[in-house]
């Protein structure tokens, strides 16, 4: 199998964890999510929870140094020549001059990043209905995405919860570092000829199978 490093690139609510459990699923790579990861720091109180609670409480980037860290530890255990997915990092420009040194002293490179396109008026709809379970982190919505039974995992049975920073007022924080910080990582990967598009605005599935025919397009070449 080709060493097929990606990365899901999108502003908060665009589908990167939705898209990215089910590509996790299809392609049997090692899913590194850094909101996840962090949500869990956080419920555990470790170190680098503790540093980055007030931060995501306010919907504020954690500082670069904290999650670079966190993802040159990862990286570092992943099985060389396996792949690997990425969903949230790198969020800033240093977070992913990082990530190339780091993979340039593992030997290795990105195969692609996948931006999923989605319109800020379609993310605040999205992100207001998102419902997330509280033991596993499966994603649902309220109206495009609705559990069988209301307010319960159909995965574990867990409760869904609503996210602390999925308050009004700290997604509009969150959109704006999106602008600011994160959206100039396109041009720095159109650069590269790294960046694809994907129309996130469709239906999950239809996205889905957008990242699929890109993803076995990318496999062949590298075949
Ligand atoms: P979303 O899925 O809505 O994009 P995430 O779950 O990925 O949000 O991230 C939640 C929060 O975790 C962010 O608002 C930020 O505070 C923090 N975070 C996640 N990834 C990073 C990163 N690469 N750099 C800095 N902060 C991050
Ligand atoms: P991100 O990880 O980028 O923050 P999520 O995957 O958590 O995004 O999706 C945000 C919300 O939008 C969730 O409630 C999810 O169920 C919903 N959602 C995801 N993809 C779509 C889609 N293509 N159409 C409609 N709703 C979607």
């Amino acid at each position: 199998m080709p060493d097929l490093n990606l990365i899901l690139l999108g502003p908060p609510g665009s589908g990167k964890g939705t898209q990215g459990e089910r590509l996790q699923e299809d392609l049997e790579l090692p899913y590194y999510a850094t909101g996840d990861i962090l949500r869990a720091a956080v419920k555990e109180g470790t170190e680098v929870g503790q540093t980055a609670r007030e931060y995501m409480e306010r919907g504020d980037l954690v500082p670069d140094e904290v999650i670079i860290g966190v993802i040159a530890e990862r990286l570092g255990d992943s099985p060389a020549g396996h792949g690997f997915i990425l969903d949230g990092f790198p969020r800033t420009v240093p977070q992913a001059e990082a990530l190339d040194a780091e993979l340039d002293k593992l030997g290795r490179q990105l195969e692609a990043v996948i931006l999923i396109d989605v319109s800020d008026d379609e993310i605040i709809r999205r992100i207001t209905g998102r419902r997330v379970c509280a033991d596993g982190g499966h994603i649902y919505h309220v109206e495009f995405s609705p559990p069988e039974t209301e307010g319960v995992c159909d995965i574990d049975g867990s409760e869904l919860v609503v996210r602390d920073d999925d308050r009004p007022e700290v997604v509009r924080n969150r959109l704006d570092q999106y602008h600011e910080k994160t959206a100039p990582l396109v041009s720095y990967y159109e650069k590269q000829a790294l960046l694809n598009r994907v129309d996130g605005s469709a239906d999950p599935d239809q996205v889905a199978e957008s990242i699929r025919s890109l993803v076995s397009t990318l496999s062949l070449e590298e075949g």
